[in-house]
């Protein structure tokens, strides 16, 4: 089948936003409250030759015991459990939280190749924050605007390597 590409992060960082981007059409919802995406939705993606499944999870939340975080968790861990290639955002604002950190863990945990992709990095000079972002351990970190629609094609050019 085709390759299955998982966006996992914190609520709030631009998952769905991102998720739209990369299937072109707007399924995802996309709240300005977190966390209010909570089901897994589903695409299919096509880039340059490639033609793959991606996944938004509804994200993943540590250090709450909130039962409708605690089902999001449980989804985020199943698409990773799904995913061939699992692609990680966080948000170029907070810099890297402690969320972050833990999500960081989990995922290379899971021995799958996970792309990290800093968002909200609507400007050039906002590329500089990523470098806070290198100490989560999962290599370089790719600014991306999902909003504008930058840098996407050099995070999915990392992506499709793993394919
Ligand atoms: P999710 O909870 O991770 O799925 O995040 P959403 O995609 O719903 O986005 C959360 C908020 O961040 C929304 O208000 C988006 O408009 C905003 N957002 C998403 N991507 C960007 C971006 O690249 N730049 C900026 N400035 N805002 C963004
Ligand atoms: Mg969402």
């Amino acid at each position: 089948g085709l390759p299955v590409v998982a966006i996992v992060g914190r609520p709030n960082v631009g998952k769905s936003t991102i998720f739209n981007r990369l299937i072109g059409e707007r399924i995802a919802i996309v709240e300005d409250m977190p966390g209010v995406t909570r089901d897994r939705l589903y695409g299919k993606g096509e880039w340059l030759t490639h033609t793959f499944h991606v996944i938004d999870t509804g994200g993943i939340e540590f250090g709450e015991t909130d039962e409708i975080l605690t089902q999001m968790r449980y989804q985020a861990e199943l698409a990773i459990d799904e995913a061939d290639v699992i692609i990680m955002i966080a948000d170029s604002r907070t810099g890297a939280t402690d969320a972050d950190v833990e999500l960081a863990r989990m995922l290379n945990r899971t021995g799958k190749p996970v792309v990290l992709a800093v968002n909200k990095a609507d400007n050039p000079e906002m590329r500089a924050d990523i470098y806070d972002f290198y100490s989560l351990g999962l290599g370089e970190p790719f600014p991306v605007s999902g909003s504008h629609g930058l840098g996407l094609g050099d995070m999915l050019e990392e992506v499709v390597l793993h394919f």
